[in-house]
């Protein structure tokens, strides 16, 4: 009999509702003929009294200076409540459940607080349950070290634990479940005219998630990838049937067809990012090492990075301003700020073998006057710096510039 792994969202086991429709989707899977383990995220966004950010706020603002074991403590507490309900809610309903910690389920992690590398998965106990008929329960987003010290995994964590058991049982699919029905042509939240993309490759989606779609953690992509497992992202309702993972050479015929093949499968946008123009006088390759050395030891990410003789442009997260400010300073270099700065990004495996996409990314931001303060690409990609303002008719417009 084969595995299916189905993960739950936070959104997704918040309410008695939507854990009725979790009992409903497991035993569907069941009667489909599968063994069914299922990943669990803690409940609810923010201000939910179970969610992790609420837990972790508990003790931060109380304790500012709390240590990283003890904040991985109670972090880890969410999934915990919501393996236990869940598993209580399906034994109720007659599919004898077991809720099972990230440690219990074999987790092992590399030993750093709060975004823990998980580097071995043996679950024992998890096969034992299956072996006994019943559905386990298992928390995402935690794991032990190995002298049992709880980490944790970092946001969208639970992801990479659904992909990581179901490749430690070889599964034969993981099924992701969240609040919209699958990845879609652009976030629905800023675009409502966005659509459930049907098939996609493990690249796009990497891509896309690096680039600020945050419906999957890209680590549990690469994960996927790696071990050629297909996952599946549906809406919790499972009346759709959502967006197929897998590799380029699973992609259904006619997808990349010469003639109807797509360039562009989705976009991606990340906001609060700001530009730094840095103005060297006189080629001074001293400096300029310093600068990008400095910038890497303050632990600062930068993107979108563009170097020419005399200037030098990238960008980094808002918060970050202030810290690369006093880099610059130090060396005394002048340089150009531009803060409340957007990147949007174009994503599609097609895009390398169809020519002018950049021309028709250009034309389409020229048609609404938005102003392209820098741009990058990837062989799968294009990025392009805005103003923050320009966000949505930029969106908007290369929405429908490549028929999504
Ligand atoms: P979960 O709690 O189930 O893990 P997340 O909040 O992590 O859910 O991910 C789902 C959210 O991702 C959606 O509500 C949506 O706003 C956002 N999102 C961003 N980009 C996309 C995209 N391209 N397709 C679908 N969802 C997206
Ligand atoms: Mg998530």
């Amino acid at each position: 009999m084969g595995i299916v792994v189905l993960k739950f969202g936070g959104t997704s086991v918040s309410t008695p509702e939507k854990r009725a429709m979790i009992v409903r989707r497991v035993a569907e899977t069941r009667e489909n003929g599968y063994q069914v383990a299922v990943v669990v995220s803690a409940m609810g966004r923010n201000g939910d009294p179970y969610s992790t950010d609420t837990l972790k706020s508990l003790v931060l603002e109380e304790h500012p200076g709390v240590t990283p074991r003890e904040l991985d403590l109670i972090m880890s507490c969410g999934e915990i409540i919501s393996a236990a309900v869940l598993a209580a809610t399906l034994t109720n309903k007659g599919i004898v459940s077991r809720a099972l910690t990230g440690p219990q389920a074999g987790f092992l992690t590399d030993g750093s607080f709060s975004e823990a590398e998980v580097v071995d998965c043996q679950p024992e106990k998890v096969f034992d349950s299956l072996n006994r008929g019943e559905v386990p329960v298992i928390t995402g987003f935690q794991g032990a070290d190995s002298t049992g010290e709880i980490n944790t995994l970092g946001r969208g964590g639970s992801d990479t634990s659904a992909v990581i058991l179901g490749a430690a049982l070889k599964a034969e699919m993981v099924e992701i479940y969240t609040d919209v029905s699958g990845i879609m042509t652009a976030d629905p939240v800023v675009l409502k005219e966005a659509k459930v993309i049907e098939q996609i490759t493990y690249g796009e989606v990497c891509q896309l998630a690096y680039e600020g779609a945050k419906v999957i953690h890209p680590r549990a992509v690469e994960v996927a990838m790696r071990n050629n497992i297909t996952v599946i992202v549906r809406g919790h309702d499972g009346s759709t049937p959502g967006t197929v993972i897998t590799g380029e050479a699973a992609l259904k015929d006619g997808s990349f067809s010469t003639r109807g093949r797509r360039a562009v499968t989705g976009i991606a946008h990340s906001v609060d990012l700001a530009q730094f123009l840095i103005e060297f006088a006189d080629p001074d390759s001293e400096r300029e090492q310093k600068v990008f050395q400095r910038i890497g030891e303050a632990n600062i990410n930068i993107d979108l990075i563009s170097v020419f003789p005399d200037v030098k442009a990238f960008t980094v997260r808002e918060e970050d301003c202030a810290g690369v400010e006093e880099i610059l300073r130090s060396l005394d270099l002048s340089y150009r700020l531009e803060k409340g700065c957007a990147k949007v990004s174009v994503v599609g495996v097609g895009m390398h073998s169809i020519p002018g996409v950049m021309a028709r990314v250009v034309q389409a931001l020229n048609q609404q006057n938005v102003k392209i303060l820098q741009s990058g690409d990837s062989n799968i990609t294009i990025s392009l710096l805005i103003k923050k303002e320009d966000l949505l008719p930029a969106v908007k417009v290369l929405h429908s510039t490549f028929n999504l």
